[in-house]
């Protein structure tokens, strides 16, 4: 597993760059083609392709289908790899994408090996959707992945598990992404500054409004966390901007969230404001159907000796996309680790076999 996870994170597969995500697919349907899988290549224009695998015993109809969901795209740039190389060090992997989610590629290869080992049968159709661009919000791969989804009856996401003791995820916030920009009008900032309307104060208006949306009863968060505006210091200035960070629990309050962001106003006058973007991904709620998955997951763990416990994050993934249609999605089942997108990224070695033990078992079960 160790040798295979070095061959996935040598071969870097930044988002943005279509040449080295397809790099590094190719190497990842090579390895599926080579345990008997079905792979088709979802060619992208733009993007990255992604890769769909498809796995079963195909005498006869397949009674259903489940769907394993991973991502090939990391966010480290070409070259990363020189400045944090693969290594191996206190039972730990450390490279650019080894947790996140190199890992959890590596796991479903080796779930399937297992099951090939232990001569299981495949009753359902296993499908294994890796996208190119998820760190960069699954644009180009959010209709395959909800098309594929529609069609399984679980959704197993290979993204990295939740702290040391690999908790799963079963809630994660909603998330959304909003500009707002300001024009106003510039003027000497001594002499005439009547004349001018001031953009950066108008924006600091909104932003203080924008705060008073918290509301941590709900699970929602609405951050301005990147500001800017004006010339020099002697212009009032005539624009200004600002992005801001939207995260909230219940799906019930996309649409309020969405209506309060385009209700913004220019509140001095001659100020213009236009606010652009809102909510990219549902959240991921745990339903009932989740919780009964994860006391599936559970109980498949406490069988092989092993604990399992949950988490809820406000980070978002494309499992927020699948839960959202209702399909019972099970998230964090990559790898056992820590330091996502920092030169501190790592996985626990002993965990690879026992993560795709797992996974294995939650593929033919349930
Ligand atoms: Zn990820």
């Amino acid at each position: 597993m160790v040798r295979l996870l070095e061959k996935f994170v040598r071969c870097e597969s930044p988002s943005f760059d279509k040449g080295a995500v397809d790099r590094f697919g190719e190497i990842v349907a090579a390895e599926w083609q080579k345990r008997g899988a079905r792979v088709e290549i979802l060619r992208q224009a733009k993007r990255g392709n992604h890769i769909r695998a498809e796995v079963w015993d195909s005498k006869g109809r397949a009674a259903g289908q489940r769907m394993a969901l991973g991502h090939l795209d990391t966010v480290y740039p070409l070259g990363t790899i020189s400045t944090m190389p693969f290594r191996i060090s206190g039972g730990r992997a450390w490279g650019p994408g080894t947790f996140d989610m190199k890992g959890g590629l590596v796991h479903a290869l080796f779930a399937v090996d297992a099951l090939r080992a232990a001569k299981i049968a495949l009753r359902k159709r296993l499908v294994f959707l890796w996208n190119s661009d998820e760190e960069i919000g699954s644009d180009s791969s959010r209709d395959a992945i909800e098309a594929e989804a529609r069609r399984s009856d679980a959704v197993f996401v290979l993204e990295p598990a939740f702290g040391r003791d690999g908790r799963l995820k079963t809630a994660r916030k909603g998330v959304g992404t909003a500009e707002i920009i300001v024009t106003g009008r510039s003027a000497h900032a001594g002499i005439d500054p009547e004349r001018g309307v001031n953009a950066v104060h108008e924006l600091a208006l909104h932003v203080a409004r924008l705060m008073k949306m918290n509301d941590a009863r709900r699970g929602i968060t609405v951050q301005a966390t990147v500001i800017g505006g004006g010339t020099v210091s002697n212009v009032v200035p005539d624009h200004a901007r600002a992005e801001v960070d939207i995260r909230y629990a219940r799906a019930a309050d996309s649409a309020s969230l969405t209506r309060k962001l385009h209700a913004l106003r220019a509140i001095l006058r001659g100020a213009r404001i236009e606010v652009r973007g809102g909510i990219s991904r549902p959240p991921l709620e745990r339903t009932p159907q989740v919780a009964q998955l994860f006391a599936h997951a559970k109980s498949l763990m406490r069988q092989m000796g092993l604990p399992l416990g949950e988490a809820s994050t406000g980070g978002g993934s494309d499992g927020n996309l699948t839960a959202a249609l209702g399909i019972p999605t099970l998230d964090g089942l990559g790898a056992v680790g820590d330091g996502a997108h920092s030169p501190r990224e790592h996985l626990l070695i002993r965990s690879m076999p026992e993560r795709a033990a797992l996974l294995a078992a939650l593929l033919v079960t349930s």
